[in-house]
Protein backbone atom coordinates (compact mmCIF):
# COMPACT_ATOMS: atom_id res chain seq x y z
CA UNK A 1 0.00 0.00 0.00
CA UNK A 2 1.50 3.57 -0.92
CA UNK A 3 1.87 6.20 1.51
CA UNK A 4 -0.91 8.27 0.08
CA UNK A 5 -3.14 5.70 0.60
CA UNK A 6 -2.65 4.96 4.43
CA UNK A 7 -2.58 8.80 4.67
CA UNK A 8 -6.20 8.86 3.49
CA UNK A 9 -7.00 5.72 5.03
CA UNK A 10 -5.73 7.16 8.34
CA UNK A 11 -6.89 10.93 8.14
CA UNK A 12 -10.49 10.57 6.23
CA UNK A 13 -11.55 13.90 4.61
CA UNK A 14 -14.53 15.70 6.28
CA UNK A 15 -17.90 16.20 3.89
CA UNK A 16 -17.05 19.30 4.72
CA UNK A 17 -13.65 19.63 3.19
CA UNK A 18 -12.83 20.10 -0.13
CA UNK A 19 -10.77 17.97 -1.76
CA UNK A 20 -8.89 16.52 -5.07
CA UNK A 21 -8.16 13.25 -6.31
CA UNK A 22 -6.32 11.52 -8.53
CA UNK A 23 -6.17 8.17 -9.85
CA UNK A 24 -5.84 5.72 -12.71
CA UNK A 25 -7.70 3.89 -15.26
CA UNK A 26 -7.31 0.86 -18.02
CA UNK A 27 -4.12 -0.28 -17.28
CA UNK A 28 -2.78 3.61 -16.78
CA UNK A 29 -3.98 4.67 -20.01
CA UNK A 30 -6.03 7.14 -18.02
CA UNK A 31 -4.94 9.88 -15.62
CA UNK A 32 -8.45 11.14 -14.25
CA UNK A 33 -8.77 14.00 -11.36
CA UNK A 34 -11.36 14.99 -9.58
CA UNK A 35 -13.12 18.04 -7.06
CA UNK A 36 -15.20 19.25 -4.81
CA UNK A 37 -14.43 22.82 -4.12
CA UNK A 38 -17.41 24.76 -2.73
CA UNK A 39 -16.06 26.05 0.25
CA UNK A 40 -12.74 27.21 -1.77
CA UNK A 41 -14.67 28.99 -4.10
CA UNK A 42 -17.32 30.89 -1.48
CA UNK A 43 -14.26 31.82 -0.19
CA UNK A 44 -13.11 33.56 -2.84
CA UNK A 45 -16.41 35.02 -3.51
CA UNK A 46 -16.57 36.24 -0.15
CA UNK A 47 -13.16 37.87 -0.44
CA UNK A 48 -13.38 39.44 -3.70
CA UNK A 49 -16.88 40.02 -3.58
CA UNK A 50 -17.63 38.52 -6.94
CA UNK A 51 -20.82 38.94 -9.03
CA UNK A 52 -22.28 35.16 -9.70
CA UNK A 53 -20.79 35.30 -13.22
CA UNK A 54 -17.21 36.39 -11.87
CA UNK A 55 -17.99 33.93 -9.08
CA UNK A 56 -18.57 31.10 -11.63
CA UNK A 57 -15.87 32.05 -14.25
CA UNK A 58 -12.60 32.27 -11.55
CA UNK A 59 -14.53 29.14 -9.21
CA UNK A 60 -13.96 27.22 -12.02
CA UNK A 61 -10.39 28.58 -12.92
CA UNK A 62 -9.37 27.57 -9.14
CA UNK A 63 -10.97 24.28 -9.59
CA UNK A 64 -8.76 23.40 -12.02
CA UNK A 65 -5.83 24.81 -10.80
CA UNK A 66 -6.23 22.80 -7.50
CA UNK A 67 -6.28 19.58 -10.04
CA UNK A 68 -3.12 20.82 -11.44
CA UNK A 69 -1.49 21.41 -8.30
CA UNK A 70 -2.00 17.29 -7.83
CA UNK A 71 0.54 16.72 -10.56
CA UNK A 72 3.31 18.99 -8.64
CA UNK A 73 5.81 16.83 -6.72
CA UNK A 74 7.01 19.56 -4.22
CA UNK A 75 4.73 21.24 -1.73
CA UNK A 76 6.71 24.50 -2.81
CA UNK A 77 6.45 24.03 -6.59
CA UNK A 78 2.75 25.92 -7.92
CA UNK A 79 0.95 26.29 -11.40
CA UNK A 80 -1.19 29.09 -12.37
CA UNK A 81 -3.68 29.24 -14.67
CA UNK A 82 -4.03 33.07 -16.52
CA UNK A 83 -7.09 33.41 -18.99
CA UNK A 84 -6.99 37.43 -20.58
CA UNK A 85 -10.07 38.21 -22.43
CA UNK A 86 -11.28 40.93 -24.23
CA UNK A 87 -14.61 40.79 -22.04
CA UNK A 88 -15.88 42.60 -19.08
CA UNK A 89 -14.09 40.39 -16.26
CA UNK A 90 -10.28 41.76 -17.92
CA UNK A 91 -8.25 38.70 -17.02
CA UNK A 92 -8.39 35.47 -14.21
CA UNK A 93 -5.62 34.04 -12.92
CA UNK A 94 -5.19 31.63 -9.90
CA UNK A 95 -2.75 29.51 -8.42
CA UNK A 96 -2.29 26.20 -6.93
CA UNK A 97 0.69 25.22 -4.37
CA UNK A 98 1.94 21.47 -3.84
CA UNK A 99 -0.19 21.47 -1.04
CA UNK A 100 -3.35 22.53 -1.57
CA UNK A 101 -3.27 25.54 -1.05
CA UNK A 102 -5.08 27.45 -4.35
CA UNK A 103 -5.71 31.80 -4.67
CA UNK A 104 -7.08 33.40 -7.45
CA UNK A 105 -8.97 36.41 -8.23
CA UNK A 106 -10.05 38.62 -11.20
CA UNK A 107 -9.31 41.71 -12.51
CA UNK A 108 -13.25 42.93 -12.66
CA UNK A 109 -14.97 41.32 -9.73
CA UNK A 110 -18.25 42.96 -10.04
CA UNK A 111 -19.66 42.07 -13.62
CA UNK A 112 -23.22 41.60 -14.36
CA UNK A 113 -24.31 39.73 -17.53
CA UNK A 114 -28.01 38.56 -18.76
CA UNK A 115 -28.18 34.59 -18.79
CA UNK A 116 -27.24 32.99 -21.69
CA UNK A 117 -29.64 31.27 -24.09
CA UNK A 118 -29.14 28.07 -21.99
CA UNK A 119 -30.36 30.12 -19.09
CA UNK A 120 -26.80 29.47 -17.51
CA UNK A 121 -24.45 32.14 -16.11
CA UNK A 122 -22.74 33.26 -19.45
CA UNK A 123 -19.26 33.16 -18.67
CA UNK A 124 -18.04 32.84 -21.94
CA UNK A 125 -19.51 36.29 -22.69
CA UNK A 126 -17.96 38.02 -19.45
CA UNK A 127 -14.19 36.80 -20.74
CA UNK A 128 -14.85 37.24 -24.21
CA UNK A 129 -11.91 36.43 -26.81
CA UNK A 130 -8.59 35.80 -25.12
CA UNK A 131 -5.73 33.53 -24.28
CA UNK A 132 -5.12 30.86 -21.61
CA UNK A 133 -1.32 30.07 -20.18
CA UNK A 134 -0.51 27.71 -17.93
CA UNK A 135 2.80 28.97 -15.58
CA UNK A 136 4.42 25.86 -14.12
CA UNK A 137 6.96 26.87 -11.21
CA UNK A 138 9.32 24.06 -10.48
CA UNK A 139 11.59 25.86 -8.65
CA UNK A 140 14.03 26.11 -12.03
CA UNK A 141 15.28 28.89 -12.85
CA UNK A 142 12.41 29.88 -15.32
CA UNK A 143 9.04 28.67 -15.01
CA UNK A 144 7.68 26.52 -17.87
CA UNK A 145 4.99 28.48 -19.68
CA UNK A 146 2.78 27.40 -22.17
CA UNK A 147 0.09 29.46 -23.68
CA UNK A 148 -3.03 28.97 -26.25
CA UNK A 149 -5.85 30.99 -27.59
CA UNK A 150 -9.53 30.23 -26.13
CA UNK A 151 -11.90 28.31 -27.81
CA UNK A 152 -15.39 28.79 -25.93
CA UNK A 153 -14.15 30.89 -23.36
CA UNK A 154 -15.97 28.43 -20.89
CA UNK A 155 -12.84 27.64 -19.41
CA UNK A 156 -13.35 23.78 -19.53
CA UNK A 157 -12.84 23.70 -22.85
CA UNK A 158 -10.37 26.00 -23.31
CA UNK A 159 -8.44 24.09 -20.82
CA UNK A 160 -9.06 20.82 -22.40
CA UNK A 161 -7.98 22.23 -25.86
CA UNK A 162 -4.73 24.17 -23.48
CA UNK A 163 -3.90 20.22 -22.52
CA UNK A 164 -4.44 18.56 -26.43
CA UNK A 165 -2.84 20.99 -28.31
CA UNK A 166 0.62 22.67 -25.94
CA UNK A 167 1.06 19.52 -24.47
CA UNK A 168 -0.26 16.80 -26.65
CA UNK A 169 -2.35 15.03 -24.10
CA UNK A 170 -5.80 14.52 -25.09
CA UNK A 171 -8.13 15.86 -22.44
CA UNK A 172 -11.24 16.24 -20.83
CA UNK A 173 -12.41 18.75 -18.76
CA UNK A 174 -15.57 19.67 -16.59
CA UNK A 175 -15.67 22.56 -14.31
CA UNK A 176 -18.98 23.75 -12.72
CA UNK A 177 -20.23 26.35 -10.18
CA UNK A 178 -23.75 26.92 -9.07
CA UNK A 179 -24.39 29.97 -7.84
CA UNK A 180 -27.26 30.30 -5.11
CA UNK A 181 -30.15 33.09 -5.15
CA UNK A 182 -28.18 35.19 -2.18
CA UNK A 183 -25.01 34.45 -4.27
CA UNK A 184 -23.04 32.39 -2.43
CA UNK A 185 -21.80 29.26 -3.54
CA UNK A 186 -23.96 26.15 -3.54
CA UNK A 187 -21.78 23.97 -5.65
CA UNK A 188 -18.03 23.40 -7.42
CA UNK A 189 -16.30 20.80 -8.69
CA UNK A 190 -14.82 19.49 -11.68
CA UNK A 191 -12.77 16.80 -13.49
CA UNK A 192 -9.98 16.19 -15.62
CA UNK A 193 -9.46 13.43 -17.80
CA UNK A 194 -6.31 12.96 -19.41
CA UNK A 195 -5.11 9.99 -21.87
CA UNK A 196 -1.42 8.49 -21.06
CA UNK A 197 0.72 7.77 -24.41
CA UNK A 198 0.04 4.67 -25.52
CA UNK A 199 -3.61 4.30 -24.89
CA UNK A 200 -5.92 2.96 -27.45
CA UNK A 201 -7.91 4.94 -29.61
CA UNK A 202 -10.72 2.22 -28.45
CA UNK A 203 -9.95 3.64 -24.77
CA UNK A 204 -10.19 7.24 -26.44
CA UNK A 205 -13.74 6.68 -27.81
CA UNK A 206 -15.43 4.93 -24.83
CA UNK A 207 -13.85 8.06 -22.62
CA UNK A 208 -15.54 10.57 -25.04
CA UNK A 209 -18.76 8.68 -25.02
CA UNK A 210 -18.87 8.25 -20.88
CA UNK A 211 -18.15 12.07 -20.81
CA UNK A 212 -20.66 12.76 -23.13
CA UNK A 213 -23.61 10.88 -21.61
CA UNK A 214 -22.59 12.12 -17.44
CA UNK A 215 -24.88 14.07 -16.17
CA UNK A 216 -24.40 18.02 -15.71
CA UNK A 217 -21.34 17.94 -13.18
CA UNK A 218 -22.87 20.86 -11.23
CA UNK A 219 -26.49 19.00 -11.08
CA UNK A 220 -24.64 15.40 -10.17
CA UNK A 221 -22.09 17.32 -6.93
CA UNK A 222 -25.35 19.45 -6.23
CA UNK A 223 -27.33 15.64 -5.34
CA UNK A 224 -24.35 14.84 -2.85
CA UNK A 225 -22.33 12.78 -5.13
CA UNK A 226 -18.52 12.79 -4.25
CA UNK A 227 -15.16 13.44 -6.72
CA UNK A 228 -14.83 9.36 -5.85
CA UNK A 229 -18.68 8.93 -7.36
CA UNK A 230 -17.75 11.20 -10.46
CA UNK A 231 -14.55 8.63 -11.18
CA UNK A 232 -16.39 6.00 -10.61
CA UNK A 233 -19.07 6.12 -12.11
CA UNK A 234 -17.16 7.80 -15.48
CA UNK A 235 -14.30 5.61 -15.40
CA UNK A 236 -16.68 2.53 -14.56
CA UNK A 237 -15.37 -1.11 -15.42
CA UNK A 238 -12.23 0.40 -16.36
CA UNK A 239 -10.33 -1.03 -13.67
CA UNK A 240 -10.20 2.68 -11.79
CA UNK A 241 -7.36 3.02 -9.01
CA UNK A 242 -7.80 5.88 -6.61
CA UNK A 243 -3.62 7.23 -5.98
CA UNK A 244 -4.37 10.57 -3.83
CA UNK A 245 -7.01 12.78 -2.14
CA UNK A 246 -5.33 15.87 -1.10
CA UNK A 247 -7.75 18.43 0.75
CA UNK A 248 -7.50 22.39 -0.78
CA UNK A 249 -8.36 25.81 0.27
CA UNK A 250 -8.51 29.15 -0.27
CA UNK A 251 -5.25 30.00 1.14
CA UNK A 252 -2.63 32.87 -0.14
CA UNK A 253 0.53 32.81 0.64
CA UNK A 254 1.63 36.65 0.77
CA UNK A 255 3.24 38.05 3.81
CA UNK A 256 3.83 41.56 5.50
CA UNK A 257 7.13 41.20 4.49
CA UNK A 258 6.37 40.18 1.13
CA UNK A 259 3.94 43.05 0.18
CA UNK A 260 6.92 45.13 1.77
CA UNK A 261 9.74 43.70 -0.72
CA UNK A 262 6.98 44.71 -3.79
CA UNK A 263 6.80 48.15 -2.74
CA UNK A 264 10.89 48.53 -1.93
CA UNK A 265 11.48 47.08 -5.87
CA UNK A 266 9.26 50.26 -7.51
CA UNK A 267 12.49 51.82 -7.34
CA UNK A 268 14.05 55.00 -5.51
CA UNK A 269 12.38 57.52 -7.60
CA UNK A 270 8.34 55.91 -6.94
CA UNK A 271 9.69 56.01 -2.88
CA UNK A 272 11.05 59.36 -2.67
CA UNK A 273 7.44 60.70 -3.99
CA UNK A 274 5.15 58.60 -1.93
CA UNK A 275 7.24 60.26 1.06
CA UNK A 276 6.83 63.55 -0.68
CA UNK A 277 3.15 62.83 -1.14
CA UNK A 278 3.35 62.34 2.79
CA UNK A 279 0.23 59.65 3.68
CA UNK A 280 0.76 56.31 4.70
CA UNK A 281 0.59 53.99 2.52
CA UNK A 282 -2.17 50.82 1.83
CA UNK A 283 -1.21 48.21 0.03
CA UNK A 284 -4.15 45.27 -0.91
CA UNK A 285 -3.39 41.28 -2.54
CA UNK A 286 -4.72 40.82 -5.68
CA UNK A 287 -4.74 37.38 -4.94
CA UNK A 288 -7.11 37.70 -1.43
CA UNK A 289 -7.88 40.92 -0.48
CA UNK A 290 -5.73 41.51 2.93
CA UNK A 291 -4.77 44.70 3.38
CA UNK A 292 -1.43 46.11 4.46
CA UNK A 293 -0.47 49.50 6.15
CA UNK A 294 2.67 51.25 6.05
CA UNK A 295 2.77 54.45 7.92
CA UNK A 296 5.33 57.12 6.19
CA UNK A 297 8.04 56.37 8.59
CA UNK A 298 8.23 52.92 7.58
CA UNK A 299 8.04 53.66 3.55
CA UNK A 300 11.33 56.03 4.67
CA UNK A 301 12.96 53.09 6.11
CA UNK A 302 12.07 51.15 2.35
CA UNK A 303 13.67 53.73 0.91
CA UNK A 304 16.89 53.34 2.62
CA UNK A 305 16.67 49.42 1.82
CA UNK A 306 16.02 50.68 -1.66
CA UNK A 307 19.01 52.64 -1.92
CA UNK A 308 21.40 49.99 -0.06
CA UNK A 309 20.65 47.33 -2.40
ZN1 LIG B 1 -2.75 37.51 -0.42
Amino acid sequence: MSETMRDFENNPVSQLEDYVIRGTACDGQVLAFAATTSHMVEEARRRHHTKPVVTAALGRTMTAAAMMGLQLKQDSEDISIQIKGSGPIGGISAVSDGAGNVRGYAENPDVELPLNKKGKLDVAEAIGIGVMSIVKDLGLKEPYVGSTHLVTSEIAEDLAYYFTASEQVPSAVALGVLVNPDESVWTSGGYILQLLPGATDEVAEMLQERCTSFPQLTTYLAEGHTPEEVLNSLLEGLDFELMARVPVRFKCNCTRDRVERALISIGEKDLVSLIEEGEDVDMTCHYCGQGYHFTIDEVKQMLEKARTQ
